[in-house]
Order: C-alpha cells, then structure tokens, then sequence
C-alpha cells in the first residue's frame, strides 16, 4: 500500500496565497481543508487503492456490481456529508473542499471517487434553494452516522440532448422528450434520462425536465425525486469503458408524482441553476483529473526507483524528460483547478454564505425546522423568490462571469492533462508485466471521462471563450431583472 508519506501534492497555505483571504471570512476554512485533505488521503490509503483493480474488473464484467463495502467505509471519514452545510448535519464543505478531497481520492481510484463525487452533485441543487430542502439533507447526515449510506444522482442528460442540456442558448432549441406536467398538489414527471451516474444505486436523484416542451429552457426546473417513487426504474445500467466502479444508468419516468415541497428553486429557474451547478462542479473534476494525473505519475515514480525490473531507467534522459513534464502538467492543472474553486468559494463567501441570514438558520434547532409549519414557509414560492433574489443581490455578473470561466477552464485544461500523462506513463512502463501496467491502463481508461462529464472540453471551451475571451455575461443568476415566471405562464 502507498503510504501517504509519498504523496507529491504540496502544502496547501503555502502553495495558494488566495487561502489566507479566504480565511479571514471563513475561519474554519482553512483548518477544514487541511482536515478534510488528511482524512480523504488516509481513506483512500485504507480502502481504495488495493481494491480498486478488483472492482474495476468486478464493475467490467457485470456493470450492475457495485461495492457498497467502500462506501460504507467512507462513512466514518465523512465523506457523503462533505458539501451539506453545517445547518444541516453536514461538514459544509465548500468547492475547493470537494476539490481536493476528489483529487487525494482519485490518486487511489477514480472510479470509486466518483461515487462521492456524484454523490455531491445531486446534492449541489438543493444547495442553491436555502434552507428549503435541509430536511432531506439532514437525513442523509443522519444516515451517515447511523452507518447508512444514503447516495444521491443528478440527472439532466437524456438520450438526444447531452451538450444541449448544458447551455441555455443550446437547450431552446435541444430535442427534449421528458416533460414535468402540473398535476394537483405537484408535477408528474415523465421520460428518460441517460448516463446517469450512481442513478442505479441512489435514493434521491435531483431531476430537470420542462413543465412546457415547447419551451424547455424558460420552464427547465429541478425536482428532487425519491427513487422509491411508484413509477420510477431503472432501464439500464451502462458497460463503462473506465471509472467503472461508478455505475452510469439509464432511468424512466413514468408519472412519477413530486410534490410542491419537492421542487427545486423555483418552476422555471432549472436551467439558470443547472449553469451554477456545472459552474460549481467543474473545479472537482479538474481535480479528479489531476488526481488522475498525480496517481499514474506516483505509481510509475516508485516503480522506477523500486522494481528491479526498471533499474537503470531514471538515468536515462528521456525517462527524466517525461517526468519532468508530469510534473509540470500536474503542478499547472491543480493551480487551474484551485484558482477556478477559490475564485467560485470567494464568490459565494463573499456574498452570499457569510450573511447573517444565512448563519442564523444553524441556531434554529433541527428539531424546529423540521415542523411542517415551518417547512411549508421555507418551500413556499415567496421564501424562493427572496433566495432567487438576495443570491442575484449578493454577487455581480462580473464575479461570476469571470468564475463560470475560471471553472471551464480548469475542467477543460484538467482533462486533457489526465490524459497525457496517463498516456506518458503507460508509454514509460512499455511492456512490463509488473502489476503497474494494469494500474496504468485502468487510469488511462478512467482519465477519458474527465473530458466528457460536466460538459465535453469542446463545450468548456466555448465557455472560456465566451466569458474570459469575449467577455459575455453569464446568463445564469435566477431571479435576474425581467425573468418570466415559467410558472405563472404556463398556468395562465
Ligand atoms: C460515464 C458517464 C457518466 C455521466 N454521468 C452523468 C450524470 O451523472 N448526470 C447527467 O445528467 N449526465 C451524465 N453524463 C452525461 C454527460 O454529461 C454527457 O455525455 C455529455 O454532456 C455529452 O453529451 P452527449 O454524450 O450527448 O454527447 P453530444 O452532446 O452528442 O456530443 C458529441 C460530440 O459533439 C460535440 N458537441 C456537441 N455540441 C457541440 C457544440 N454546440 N459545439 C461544439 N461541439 C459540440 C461534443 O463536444 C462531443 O464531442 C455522463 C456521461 C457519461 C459517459
């Protein structure tokens, strides 16, 4: 096993200045990361590394395996609990928290991190709608020190609209087939998502679809799905190429009844929250990439200075020059990734997490939120109004123009980096049959996805484009000036 000595990451205060600024409006921030840093590295050590080529081959032979052992074990080191604020029974991790908890984990195995990381995904709407959904955050922290996992999905992808789902201008005119229609009390959500990670293996799954198909990206709205639900299934379960501890499923709706309380933000704001959401995430994939990166260049270090079978080869320069190189694209890929999740936490500290509003709601005991009084009150239209209203007051175009940009490109860049230097290192370890060259393959394998989830590099791009180059606003705040309420117009 690899002990946590060899890690080649840096110390974090000292590698990124922004920190100590982020410290000074957050004072457990700091000390929170380096915990949290500690605690994903000794778990991946633990319980990751020496099963993941077992689970790989396991998931490669029948796609519906899936080892709930590990994710009990990440229980105890808080992993399911990580972005769920504090109000809520959770850690109250921040982007750059599930950053680099994703790249310490995927050094070991990416395809079990993923498992967390799509975990904190379906988790990511609820947090962008106050207090509203602290309920069944709170189960799932209360789950957690019960010993019980309790996964969440989200799913936006459908089996004509990938891309299309991921921008606003493209979703107007995406080939949507599901459709949440308005039924008394709630919407009855019909139709299929895809590729949906953990979707097979969930409990709750946060879902768009339009409330009006002709018109999907002013009525996109998020709904929060129980998968006990009558009328929910799973059609599929996907044979994956890599990251294969992670299921990916294809799921049906069929009438599935969600009740007001379950909607998400507000009707109609889906696609303006779907933006934040893959605006958010997309810092911890260019972790998981780096991760990635940082595990293949760390495997083949010490099998050339270890295996008797690569003696001689760190004397040869072009071995040198190759490693030189993963460093340098490692080093350059974790400085996108932190600047993008510190510029994104700085954003959100800023504004919007350090309110007095906002802190106040953890001194209202759990047991008084829970009442249905006052449920009602904080699921009601008017109390999602005002979070539309004070998110978009408490944070300028600008700030998230430049941070929506700041997150492609760490995605983007991230990617491209997994993947040469898993290429880099297969080529270095050449034809040896030591255990390294199946641990090699397997990252090359999983480095593919970083490139197509959270939106392709090609689609990244065309966001680093459009707010670092041309220096579009993002059109993404709910609640900004002007915006047609999908809700009033589809009832009226
Ligand atoms: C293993 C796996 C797990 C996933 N997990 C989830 C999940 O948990 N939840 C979820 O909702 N989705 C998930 N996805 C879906 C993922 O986000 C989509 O696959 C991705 O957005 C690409 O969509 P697509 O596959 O339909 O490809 P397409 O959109 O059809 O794209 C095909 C190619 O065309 C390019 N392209 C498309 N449109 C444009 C454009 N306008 N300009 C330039 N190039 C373009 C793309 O970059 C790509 O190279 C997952 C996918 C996979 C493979």
């Amino acid at each position: 096993m690899e002990a946590a000595a060899n890690s080649t990451a840096p110390s974090l205060l000292e590698a990124f200045p922004r920190l100590h600024q982020l410290k000074r409006l957050d004072r457990g921030y700091v000390r929170r990361l380096e915990e949290l840093q500690l605690r994903a590295r000794e778990f991946a050590d633990r319980h990751l590394r020496e099963r993941a080529l077992d689970i790989d081959r396991r998931a490669g032979e029948d796609p519906s395996y899936f080892d709930w052992d590990v994710v009990r074990a990440g229980l105890p080191h808080g992993m399911l609990g990580l972005s769920v604020p504090a109000q809520a029974g959770g850690t109250g991790g921040l982007i750059v928290h599930a950053a680099v908890v994703m790249e310490e984990l995927c050094t070991a195995c990416p395809g079990l991190a993923n498992i967390f990381g799509a975990h904190a995904l379906g988790i990511a709407p609820l947090l962008i709608d106050g207090p509203a959904h602290y309920g069944v955050l709170g189960e799932i922290t209360a789950a957690e020190r019960r010993g019980e996992p309790l996964l969440m999905a989200m799913a936006i992808t459908e089996p004509d609209a990938g891309t299309d789902v991921e921008d606003i201008d493209l979703l107007a005119r995406a080939r949507i087939s599901s459709h949440a229609r308005r039924v008394p009390g709630g919407y009855a959500l019909n139709g299929v998502k895809r590729f949906i990670s953990n979707g097979s293996v969930a409990r709750w799954i946060t879902v768009t679809m339009p409330v009006d198909p002709r018109r999907p990206a002013a009525t996109w709205t998020c709904f929060l799905v129980d998968a006990a639900s009558d009328g929910f299934s799973v059609a599929r379960v996907e044979h994956k190429m890599g990251q294969r501890a992670c299921p990916a499923a294809e799921l049906v709706f069929d009438e599935v009844f969600v009740s007001d309380e379950r909607v998400v933000g507000r009707v109609g704001d889906g696609a303006g929250a779907t933006l934040i959401v893959l605006a958010a995430s997309r810092p911890p994939v260019g972790a998981i990439a780096t991760g990635i990166a940082r595990g293949a260049y760390e495997r083949l270090l010490r099998w050339l200075r270890e295996d008797p079978a690569a003696q001689g080869m760190l004397d040869r320069q072009h071995v040198q020059l190759q490693l030189a190189g993963m460093a340098e694209e490692i080093h350059l890929a974790r400085q996108a990734y932190m600047d993008a999740a510190t510029e994104f936490d700085l954003a959100a500290l800023g504004g919007v997490l350090s309110h007095p509003l906002l802190r106040g709601m953890g001194l209202v005991p759990a047991s008084v939120r829970r009442r249905s009084r006052l449920r009602r009150l904080v699921t009601s239209p008017r109390a999602r109004d005002a979070t539309a209203r004070f998110l978009r007051s408490a944070t300028s175009d600008r700030a998230i123009t430049r941070s929506f940009g700041l997150s492609s490109l760490a995605k983007a860049r991230g990617g491209d980096v997994a993947m040469r230097v898993t290429h880099a290192a297969l080529e270095v370890a050449g034809l040896t049959d030591a255990p390294i060259r199946a641990e090699l393959e397997k990252l090359w394998r999983d480095a593919k996805l970083t490139q197509i989830y959270e939106g392709t590099n090609q689609l990244n791009r065309i966001e680093v484009y459009r707010a670092l180059v041309a220096g579009e606003t993002m059109p993404a705040l709910p609640g900004r000036d002007g915006d047609a309420r999908a809700e009033e117009e589809v009832t009226a």
